[in-house]
């Protein structure tokens, strides 16, 4: 049992969850729950870190922001406790739970169930905290924002647990963002892959990494609400879904920048020149568009990162003017991406072309396109976002 941070946002709400874990006890299950940090909490914590240094040791800031998942072990054990429920707390370096050493953006790489089991086995509740590891420097690590829902998986997978259940404030996967489409439709059922380029192109629901996990170690994921008992979604296998839709979902995403290298020679090794040095800086690109040439000699690159690699990526290419040789560098910050998802893409023409439409009848200008086998996005700016979820939703036949 996984429980996001708004589930746990109060002590009110931990003891909520921890009758909602006792349920689950007296149902007869060894129970091991994952918790965020409190709502707010590592936010907090992250700009307390950017604020003393914008060019922070990834070290320290691990220190710091794995704090709040400490807070919500301890304070959801001792609630256990008290109603008569064993339970004990653990970190990730007790367990331990180890990673790579890319603090701030860990993978899991072994999480040890041996401790864990016999405890287990005693009939005591585990309490993890979610979010952090332990690395190969022997130092704590942490999985990136939103990764409490990788160390729910990644213990699971170990356990080789009958479920993974994700608590969260919605009471399941919906076809979209239910706060921009109040008719979104609640999915019964949804395909990792389908899930896995959701949560890649922007719905935060799930982290990429934990549907990857998922995936991989075949671990079944329920998505539900730790404040009704509505069924939630079962993330599943493509062969246990009986009607397949031919677009299951939008995503969006806000945090994009765009950047465009005017008048770059065109000719072989160029876009090595641009994507190398941004590789090696570890910005990780996006849509790349490089327009064919008019006279052979000079051509338009652009490219699209996270927001929150946008400067890196910039003093990367203006450190690079002189191996590159554009003429001139445009950025745009106010860009979002939108995204149409479905399985059922596959073996249907036309899906790209309701989009396409869709988007014109608002007057919403795209951008930059790209599509893969069961996706197409596009970017556009940032302030047409809610409008283009909301017609593509509509467009799609997704509305309730
Ligand atoms: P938690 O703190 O429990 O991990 P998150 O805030 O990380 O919760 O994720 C839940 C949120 O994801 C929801 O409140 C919802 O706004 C957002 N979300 C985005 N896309 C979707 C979607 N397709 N289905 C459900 N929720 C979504
Ligand atoms: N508390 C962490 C975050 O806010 C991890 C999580 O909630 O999954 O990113
Ligand atoms: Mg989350």
């Amino acid at each position: 049992m996984k429980f996001g941070g708004t589930s746990v946002a109060d002590l009110e709400r931990i003891r909520n969850v921890a009758q909602r874990v006792k349920r689950e006890v007296e149902r007869g299950y060894q129970v091991a729950v994952i918790v965020s940090a409190m709502a707010g909490e590592t936010n907090k914590l992250v700009s307390w870190a950017r604020e003393l240094s914008p060019l922070h040791d990834a070290r320290e800031y691990d220190a710091v922001v794995s704090a709040g998942e400490q807070v919500t072990s301890g304070l959801l054990s001792i609630a256990l406790q008290h109603i008569g429920v064993q339970a004990r707390s653990w970190l990730g370096w007790q367990i331990p739970i180890r990673t790579s050493g890319m603090h701030g953006a860990a993978a899991i790489t072994d999480v040890d169930t041996h401790l864990l089991e016999e405890r287990l086995g005693q009939g005591q509740v585990a309490v993890i905290a979610g979010f952090q590891g332990l690395g190969p420097d022997n130092r704590i690590t942490t999985l990136g924002r939103g990764g409490s829902d990788t160390s729910a998986v990644a213990v699971a997978a170990a356990l080789k647990a009958e479920r993974c259940d994700i608590y969260t404030d919605v009471d399941g996967v919906y076809t979209t963002d239910p706060r921009i489409v109040p008719r979104a439709r609640k999915l019964e059922k949804i395909s990792f892959e389908e899930m896995l380029e959701m949560a890649s192109l922007g719905a935060k629901v799930l982290q990429t990494r934990s549907v990857e996990l998922a995936m991989i170690h075949g671990v079944p994921v329920q998505v539900l609400s730790s404040f009704e008992d509505a069924p939630g979604t079962l993330v599943c296998d493509e062969e246990e879904i009986v009607e397949k839709q031919l677009v299951s979902g939008i995503a969006y995403s806000r945090d994009e920048a765009k950047v465009t290298l005017i008048r770059v020679p065109d000719k072989p090794g160029i876009a090595a020149a641009i994507f190398g040095p941004l590789a090696d800086a570890g910005v990780n690109v996006d849509m790349i568009v490089q327009n064919v040439s008019e006279d052979g000699k000079f051509t338009d690159m652009t490219f699209t990162v996270g927001r929150a690699e946008f400067e890196r990526a910039i003093h990367v290419i203006e450190q690079n003017i002189k191996s590159i040789g554009y003429q001139k560098l445009v950025t745009d910050k106010n860009v979002s991406k939108v995204s149409v998802i479905g399985i059922g893409m596959r073996a249907h023409a036309g899906v790209a072309q309701s989009m396409f439409r869709a988007l014109a009848e608002k007057g919403i200008n795209i951008q930059v396109i790209s599509t893969s086998e069961i996706k197409i996005s596009v970017l556009i700016a940032s302030e047409f976002t809610d409008q283009a979820v909301r017609a593509l939703h509509t467009a799609y036949g997704l509305d309730a």
